[in-house]
């Protein structure tokens, strides 16, 4: 079916345009025209944007939000947070994931994220063995995705081992261990059944060399591996290998524009320069990052560098596509006591300049025609709030600078996934029938 949004004005990938009509068909932008007038009764919009890609989720985690912030025994940290979410996820079955996935993902339609790359590595049940159907959880999430309107991107991890050189897995990481060939059987499942489909490596931890090399041929596509999120996994990595953790993937794996290195935390200068000239993009996740306190990326230098990068809700402990491009230069500017400094040149917005570095790259890391309006693309369309009263007077720029800086996801009026009106008035069409659900295995979970 054919519809048609009216946006008085939106940005296009030459810059804004005004009095823009958007064609779509099957969920795809099919013509556009600017400068055009109104027709009487269609869907009419003040001022949109491109639908961000979100290029990392673990769904099953938004659940665990709120769960591990009281302080231990000993120091925490991402490691003991980790024990947390180990005891946790022995309580999730198939019923249990959808819920949580089709919650968090419609959070992620109204945060501003139209499309999400889940990085889903709990596969099996409880005490480890298959369910029947090997990709039951994986396709547990197509259907939460189907049923939100986002899209989606399917990456099904391998995982195998504790940590560096082999180690067998402890029993907290039962349900996501396969061998190369029964992982195989879960990519060829998802790509029957018609999704975009990478692998991931969960990494270089969880995966050996051999099996990389094993696993990689099984996607002409996307790759994306955790790296270097930790001080602890780059000492291990150095003691394992010699090398850092993005240092050994640059040298060894092969690592180019199919790839997306999530967190990348722990850069020397040399990799950072490397890692930008490889093509590939950097996965950010700069809220559940502070979160766990992994660290800061050196995205001022990467970004000089002209290093591709998008953003990930990582573990959804708060969704928000205006938050995470936030944080990302806030981190900066505490770290490097400055301001405006992932803009590059004089008088470019901060706001719009991290848009458009998140809505290319993430695009790039999902492997779909995403981040753009323009024809071909998938039908993503963010719709701010003009009639708020800090938009008063303000367009364009000002308002994106508005909505990253001040407002976040309260700026948001509607949101289109693949044409379809999902979000209005800043809520999911469907909200309250998966906050039931949600709320119901919520409580089942801390009964
Ligand atoms: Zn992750």
């Amino acid at each position: 079916m054919q519809t048609t949004l009216f946006l008085d004005r939106a940005l296009l990938p030459d810059g804004w345009a005004s009095d823009v009509r958007i064609t779509c068909e099957d969920g795809l932008i099919t013509a556009l025209q600017i400068d055009t007038p109104p027709i009487s009764g269609e869907s009419r919009e003040a001022l949109g944007v491109p639908g961000l890609p979100n290029l990392h989720s673990h769904a099953f985690q938004r659940a665990m939000a709120g769960l591990a912030e009281r302080r231990g025994p000993a120091a925490d940290s991402f490691w003991t947070w980790r024990e947390v979410m180990y005891r946790f996820l022995a309580r999730l079955g198939p019923d249990e994931v959808e819920a949580i996935a089709a919650y968090a993902f419609a959070d992620m339609l109204e945060a501003g994220f139209t499309a999400v790359a889940e990085f889903h590595y709990l596969h099996h049940s409880p005490d480890g063995s298959p369910y029947a159907d090997v990709a039951e959880l994986a396709r547990r999430h197509l259907k939460a995705a189907a049923d939100t309107g986002i899209g989606i991107t399917m990456l099904p991890v391998f995982y195998a081992h504790a940590t560096f050189g082999g180690e067998p897995p402890t029993p907290g990481q039962r349900r996501f261990i396969n061998d190369p060939s029964r992982f195989a059987r879960i990519v060829e499942a998802l790509r029957k059944d018609g999704a975009t489909v990478g692998v991931a490596p969960h990494s270089l931890r969880a995966a050996t060399p051999d099996e990389l090399q094993a696993i990689l041929p099984l996607t002409d596509g996307l790759v994306h591996i955790h790296a270097a999120e930790q001080v602890k996994e780059v000492e291990d990595c150095l003691a394992w290998s010699g090398q850092r953790p993005v240092e050994w993937l640059l040298n060894n794996a092969g690592v180019d524009a199919r790839w997306c290195l999530i967190h990348a935390t722990h850069l020397t200068p040399q990799e950072t320069e490397n890692l930008a000239r490889s093509g590939a993009v950097a996965g950010l996740c700069p809220i559940t990052e502070a979160n766990l306190g992994d660290g800061i990326f050196p995205s001022s230098a990467y970004l000089a560098a002209n290093g591709r990068f998008g953003v990930g809700t990582d573990s959804n402990i708060a969704i928000d596509a205006a938050g995470e491009l936030r944080q990302l230069e806030y981190a900066q500017r505490l770290s490097l006591r400055g301001r405006n400094l992932l803009s590059q040149t004089e008088g470019e917005s901060t706001g719009r300049a991290l848009l458009t570095g998140a809505l290319q790259g993430g695009a790039q890391a999902l492997g779909q025609p995403l981040g753009a309006l323009a024809v071909g693309h998938r039908a993503d369309v963010v719709c701010l709030n003009m009639d708020h009263p800090d938009m008063a007077g303000r367009s364009d720029d000002l308002a994106l600078d508005t909505w990253v800086f001040s407002q976040g996801r309260a700026a948001i009026a509607a949101v289109y996934a693949g044409g379809r009106r999902v979000v209005e008035n800043g809520r999911h069409i469907h909200r309250s029938a998966f906050n039931a659900r949600y709320s119901a295995v919520l409580k089942g979970l801390t009964a």
